[in-house]
């Protein structure tokens, strides 16, 4: 069966950033050279921290296991180049607090290479085991979230996934990672989904992809096969359209009640990025030891979406795009709505890292903040329904036991409320303040 809807789907809430995609997402993926120094932090996706497996002084394999999975809501870690440990131990993280991490020293001889023949045969591996082979091939969620993918792919029993939803959105202002994968790597994508739709027992794959990218929409279609069960749905521009939740609201016009999972609408979601993983992984044999990063914004010299070795620093990647402009005051790693500040220039690439954003004082001058005048805009944009003011409110007061009441974690931290609001507000950076104190105080009381 095939079938193409090209609809401009829509969520309710939202706001409208300026794209600012322009720079990068006619250029082709180009591959980063390999630096010297690798920094790999053992806790880089949600969940438990991985076990490191290597000792300082030890020869490894790009693509050889360094780290273990630390539980069921952790992923094992590779070695993005042959090379020698040089410490596992603890260095500095984009937060710029110390955690982790084995640190590497690249061959400079080698010539990287990865063992095609060590994909596993995904047709003959039971659900269990292609789950776990998923846990061991590192794979996390590339959109930026880094959760682990097979936690993702663990249905209960009774549980039954119909749709395999491909998330193309990317709303994000300025990434164009998962454009260019559509526009330059539309057979692995497709692979990767076929892989999962038919392990998941899904009926369907569908494509959501921002209306934004026609040659994406485009390229896809004509490399969809007659046999292939999948669809393309063009989505409206607007951001948070990538958000999980969002995304099956426009594409199957079902809501995913608050606190449920897509899985209990039957649908289970995975951003582009993530499905090419998945066929590098099981057709090419390569676990996640690499992906690729947009590096825009008006500071950096030559802008680029780049092929970059997992912790690779931040230093490494701007200087390959010729360096920082003068006047550069801010690096952040993800998009500008979601991403965090990088602590410094010698911060590792991580999994979740898909751009690394350069902006001038220009773009990150503190506006002055105003109370708030009632307007309710945060209200009108909050796509999850919430009352970003009064969550405000409530964290500036320190107040954060009462904002569970206002249901302060189904809040996603998109930002759409600091966007909207006139008052310049930072409404998400309050929210996102009372979210970190409630969780440490939870896991300090254990
Ligand atoms: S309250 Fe949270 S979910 Fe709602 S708009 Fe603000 S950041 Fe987004
Ligand atoms: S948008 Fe800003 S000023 Fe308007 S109600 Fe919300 S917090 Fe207040």
């Amino acid at each position: 069966m095939r079938a193409f809807r090209f609809l401009r789907r829509n969520f309710e809430h939202g706001v409208h950033p300026a794209h600012h995609k322009k720079q990068t997402q006619d250029l082709p993926i180009q591959r980063v050279p390999f630096g010297r120094q690798f920094i790999m932090p053992l806790g880089q996706h949600i969940g438990v921290p991985s076990r490191a497996v290597v000792a300082d002084g030890e020869p490894v394999e790009r693509g050889q296991l360094i780290a273990e999975p630390g539980g069921f809501v952790s992923t094992a870690l590779h070695s993005p180049v042959k090379g020698i440990v040089k410490k596992v131990g603890d260095f500095r993280g984009v937060d710029g607090r110390f955690a982790p991490a084995v640190a590497i020293e690249a061959d400079p001889f080698a010539t990287q290479e990865v063992d095609p023949d060590a994909a596993p045969d995904w047709r003959s591996l039971s659900l269990e085991a292609f789950i776990e082979a998923v846990q061991m091939a590192g794979i996390v969620g590339m959109g930026g979230a880094a959760f682990p993918s097979h936690v993702k792919l663990s249905v209960p029993d009774g549980v039954r996934i119909r749709h395999l939803l491909i998330n193309g959105a990317e709303c994000e202002p300025y990434l164009t990672t998962d454009h260019r994968l559509m526009v330059e790597r539309p057979e692995a994508l497709l692979e990767g989904a076929e892989i999962l739709r038919q392990k998941l027992g899904a009926e369907e794959t569908v494509i959501g992809i921002e209306a934004n990218k026609p040659d994406a929409i485009e390229t896809i279609s004509r490399h969809l096969s007659p046999d292939q069960p999948v669809r393309i749905v063009k989505l409206k521009v607007k951001y948070p359209q990538g958000a999980e939740k969002m995304m099956i609201k426009s594409v199957f016009n079902t809501e995913v009640p608050a606190g449920r999972l897509p899985r209990d609408v039957e649908v289970n979601v995975n951003n582009v990025g993530t499905v090419v993983a998945i066929a590098d992984y099981f057709l090419r044999g390569m676990p996640l030891i690499e992906r690729v990063v947009t590096v825009a914004g008006p500071g950096v010299t030559y802008p680029a979406n780049l092929i970059v070795p997992l912790g690779t620093s931040v230093r490494d990647v701007v200087r390959f795009c010729g360096g920082l402009k003068p006047g550069t005051r801010e690096i952040i790693m993800g998009g500008p709505m979601m991403g965090r500040p990088v602590a410094s220039l010698d911060v590792p690439v991580l999994k979740g890292c898909s751009g690394i954003l350069v902006f001038t004082e220009e773009q990150t001058a503190r506006r002055k903040e105003f109370p708030c005048i009632r307007c309710g805009r945060c209200l009108e944009a909050c796509p999850y329904f919430l009352n970003p003011s009064r969550l405000a409110r409530l964290s500036k007061a320190r107040m954060f036991d009462e904002m569970k009441a206002y249901n302060v974690f189904d809040c996603v931290e998109c930002g759409c409320c600091t966007f909207a609001c006139p008052s310049n507000i930072p409404i998400v950076q309050l929210i996102r303040t009372a979210k970190d104190d409630l969780k440490n105080r939870k896991e300090s009381d254990g």
